[in-house]
């Protein structure tokens, strides 16, 4: 795990506060990037296993007049990588070792092997963790934190420096509530208890209009026609 839970000395907090310092500097840089090249950037976080490449696999399957660049972060394998690739305009993977979440450097890295003339929007998919990911800026114009069904309604109460950042929180395999008797109210109202500001979109892999057309009123205001 990474050194940003708190879980450290005093002297180890102090060189994390450095790091986040130096992470802010490259974050600006990269959104620079992003606003010189017309790149709508999307960091999204969420748990393993709660649908975040999929996400993204159906976005690219229903927007395919949209060219669309990827950054996969995991500790290991570049399986989330292949899944997209064919798909996607870019992809790129960031294979992260030990630490749990991507920082602003990696992404600036990364930057450098993508064809940025050519995209519409870029996907980060960071780690799968509901923790440290919150406390990096990456550059990014939105921050869309997902959460399925299957992970229950009580996480926006549980994580709450995640929740409380993202400007969309997307509630994916929707198709499964009722078996999981997940109940939608609950969780809307555990996500406005840590933020209010945040857009709420509901969803699954068979049924995505919500999030096309929530990310169509994004791309319009980003690229304005
Ligand atoms: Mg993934
Ligand atoms: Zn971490």
């Amino acid at each position: 795990m990474c050194g940003e839970c708190g879980c450290g000395e005093r002297e180890e907090i102090a060189v994390h506060k450095h790091i986040l310092e130096d992470n802010v500097l490259k974050a600006e840089e990269n959104r620079r990037i992003f606003n010189s090249n017309n790149i709508l950037s999307i960091n999204v976080m969420g748990s393993p296993g709660s649908g975040k490449t999929t996400l993204i696999e159906v976005t690219a399957s229903s927007l395919t007049d949209i060219n669309i660049g990827v950054i996969e972060g995991d500790l290991e394998t570049s399986i989330d990588a292949e899944r997209l690739k064919g798909k996607c305009k870019s992809v790129v993977q960031i294979t992260t070792g030990n630490a749990c979440h991507l920082d602003a450097d990696m992404i600036n890295k990364a930057l450098e092997s993508m064809p940025l003339g050519e995209l519409d929007i870029l996907f980060i998919e960071n780690v799968g963790n509901l923790v440290c990911p919150a406390l990096y800026d990456l550059g990014e114009h939105i921050k869309v934190v997902i959460l399925s069904t299957t992970e229950g309604e009580d996480k926006p109460l549980k994580y709450p420096v995640m929740f409380k950042k993202a400007d969309a929180v997307v509630i994916t395999k929707y198709d499964l509530a009722d078996v999981l008797n997940f109940d939608l109210e609950k969780v809307i109202n555990n996500i406005k208890k840590v933020n209010k500001r945040a857009d709420i979109v509901v969803t699954s892999y068979k049924n995505p209009e919500s999030w096309i057309n929530f990310l169509k009123g994004k791309i319009k205001l980003a690229i304005p026609s």
